[in-house]
């Protein structure tokens, strides 16, 4: 696995893997990686011909009070594991490589960046449709893999795709859990074992949501009701959002009548986790 550190070093790799016919498949990552990560880089190379990770934690998405600067940064681990996987090349640029001094230019998909965690995170998904358009110039790939774990980013990433006519595929891999039913997050190894018991709210949440809505309950504002009173039963665990919307609009729906995007939010601690699931009628 070649590693780059530099954009031009980055673009050069992937114009030459181009030029030789390869299919391009891009994971872009903050790194700390686990099986959720590594399951999008094994959907990235079943369907391309050379495979190129980023792990860059992206200061621009992050808020004041976040933790951009405690975020872990295990590199060698990660590098390990990607070279496990038989990646091609990992992109690990610096912050100043990827925002030279002066930087002002931000890419927006207006209206939905404000939605769900963009309510609690004001300008996070500017931070993340700047930083992912650059990577896709950077290395202009055939086809990114995103995790619906994040699954406003990757209704955001969607937009932007269509609005710019970016010529990239964008894939979206499944939620990988715990076997407990946590989904997988770098943000997990923040939590101490009493957090990370009451964690298990958020999945707990959801699946009763499914449960009622698979005895027919179709009235989104009842379906939220029986979300957070499961959250009414762990008062340590603080709820930010629990909301039913359209998975590509975003928009709130009041009754789920085609596929309908549960997404919840909430503190343990300090650490900010987030779920979601999709119900189909
Ligand atoms: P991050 O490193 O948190 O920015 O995540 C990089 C990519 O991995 C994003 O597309 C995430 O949606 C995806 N991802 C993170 N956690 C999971 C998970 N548990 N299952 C599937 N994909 C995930």
């Amino acid at each position: 696995m070649k590693i780059c550190t530099t954009v031009k070093e980055m673009h050069a790799a992937a114009h030459a893997a181009r030029r030789e016919g390869k299919r391009i498949g891009f994971v872009p990552t903050m790194g700390a990686l686990h099986e959720g990560h590594l399951s999008l880089v094994r959907a990235a190379k079943a369907q391309s011909d050379t495979v190129v990770v980023s792990i860059f934690v992206n200061p621009v998405q992050f808020g004041p009070n976040e933790d951009l600067n405690r975020y872990p940064r295990p590199f060698e681990r990660d590098r390990q594991l990607l070279e496990n996987e038989g990646v091609d090349f990992l992109f690990a640029p610096s912050a100043e490589e990827m925002y030279p001094a002066g930087a002002i230019t931000y890419v927006t998909v207006e209206g939905l960046s404000e939605k769900l965690c963009g309510k609690s995170r004001p300008r996070h998904f500017r931070g993340v449709t700047t930083v992912v358009a650059k990577l896709f110039h950077i290395i202009e790939p055939d086809l990114a893999c995103f995790g619906q774990k994040d699954a406003a980013q990757a209704a955001i990433i969607r937009r932007m795709v269509r609005d710019l006519h970016l010529p990239v595929e964008i894939v979206v891999c499944p939620i990988v859990r715990e076997p407990d039913g946590l989904a997988m997050s770098s943000r997990n190894a923040y939590l101490d074992p009493q957090q990370r018991r009451s964690a298990l709210v958020l999945s707990r949440s959801l699946g009763r949501v499914v449960e009622v809505f698979g005895k027919g309950e179709r009235n989104s504002d009842r379906l939220i009701e029986v979300g957070k009173q499961v959250f009414e039963d762990e008062p340590s665990v603080r709820l930010d959002y629990f909301e039913i919307v359209d998975p590509e609009t975003l928009e709130p729906v009041v009754t789920v009548r085609g596929a309908a995007l549960v997404a919840v939010a909430a503190f343990a601690g300090t650490t900010r986790l987030i779920d979601n699931t999709v119900l189909q009628p």
